[in-house]
């Protein structure tokens, strides 16, 4: 009754268009049988004992607010990568920013593109604005197409959303081709360069997105604590962009939404990399390991440079996800295109080269 009276309760036509976020499952659990959740991306390490303490020594406060401008956290971001405290934007993790980056571009009817398929939080934070998705599909080797995302641009593009290495199929954009893309791009259009995956780059011919921010006043660089950091349930990512930029993102941040338990563990995270990136370094050999053995098996994977890999299984996806988790593997599929599998603990990566050869031979 009350269900039927609250559908009649007017809401914005945008939602009918909006595909709802599908968060990786919990795995199946099963007696004497290890499970692994290699569906999120997630790093698959707990957090270093010296960001558990100042988590647990913030958790004390939690009867406060955090501080609202994230100065510390701000500041430290700003040393790290040697730009100004004023440069810097922080937000619920860099899901949130981009939703920020919405609201300070994008009118209803604006347009936004991005390549397809990539992040699939992208459509749904666009449909959110108000703003039509142009979505430009990837080429045939699972990047992005520049040439033609740059041909998609129209006089009503407001933002364009670059990401790299792309989720979910795992390669980089190089140097020259952003370089040439960003030149071809007119200087009043915001370009979005989303790293979320940076950390786990190892290709020398990958674009550098803090160094073309720098020449480019119209570029935004997007980084997260939720991947190589490992702080993915803490919410905190943010943006390096040109001080008006920033200003803007910061105008149209959640108040007090990066809470001081994410703050807190952020500047306790960077203070820590170089053992988070022992950690980092662990997870890329795996990945070569992983790509190798599966490429032996016949599998198509493109080159990633993040810290998952892509089946290209088409309408077999969802059949192989059910597969997968018979043997204890949740894995990412997106219907009718391929799966996403992260680079998680050995034993998890072990399983799926077995899952993968044990369905190549049915
Ligand atoms: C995981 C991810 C993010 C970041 O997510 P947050 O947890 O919100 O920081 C951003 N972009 C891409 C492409 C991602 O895969």
């Amino acid at each position: 009754m009350t269900e039927d009276s609250a559908r009649s309760v007017r809401l914005r036509e945008a939602l009918n268009l909006i595909p709802s976020y599908v968060p990786g499952k919990p795995a199946p659990q099963r007696e004497g049988f290890t499970t692994y959740k290699i569906s999120s991306n997630e790093n698959p390490y707990p957090p270093l004992p010296s960001v558990l303490s100042v988590i647990a020594e913030a958790a004390s406060q939690v009867n406060r607010y955090p501080d609202m401008s994230v100065t510390a956290l701000r500041t430290a971001i700003a040393e790290h990568f040697g730009v100004r405290l004023e440069e810097v934007a922080t937000g619920t993790g860099s899901v949130g920013i981009l939703g920020q980056i919405m609201q300070i571009a994008c009118d209803p009817g604006d347009e936004v593109v991005f390549a397809w398929r990539s992040f699939e939080a992208y459509p749904i934070i666009v449909g959110l604005s108000g703003a039509t998705a142009v979505q430009v599909p990837l080429t045939a080797d699972a990047s992005h197409d520049l040439l033609a995302m740059a041909a998609a641009i129209t006089e009503r593009t407001k933002v364009v959303l670059v990401c790299t290495p792309n989720n979910p199929t795992g390669p980089i954009v190089t140097a020259p081709d952003l370089d040439s893309f960003l030149a071809a791009v007119p200087s009043d259009v915001l370009v979005v360069i989303d790293e979320a995956y940076v950390e786990f780059g190892r290709d020398p011919r990958a674009a550098d997105a803090l160094a073309v921010w720098r020449s480019h006043p119209n570029v935004v660089v997007l980084r997260t604590f939720s991947k190589a950091y490992g702080l993915a349930g803490l919410r905190v990512g943010y943006a390096i962009a040109h001080e008006p930029i920033a200003d803007a993102l910061r105008k149209a941040a959640v108040p007090f939404g990066v809470s001081d338990l994410a703050q807190q563990a952020a500047i306790a995270s960077l203070s820590a990399y170089d053992e988070l990136a022992v950690r980092v370094e662990d997870l890329v050999i795996e990945r070569s390991r992983v790509i190798k053995a599966l490429r032996e098996q016949g599998w198509d994977v493109p080159d990633s440079q993040a810290n998952f890999i892509w089946l290209p299984l088409g309408d077999d996806a969802l059949a192989f996800a059910e597969v997968a988790a018979e043997q204890g593997l949740v894995v990412r599929p997106f219907a009718g295109d391929g799966v996403r599998c992260t680079i998680a603990e050995v034993e998890a990566n072990d399983r799926l080269i077995e899952v993968a050869a044990a369905y190549r031979g049915r």
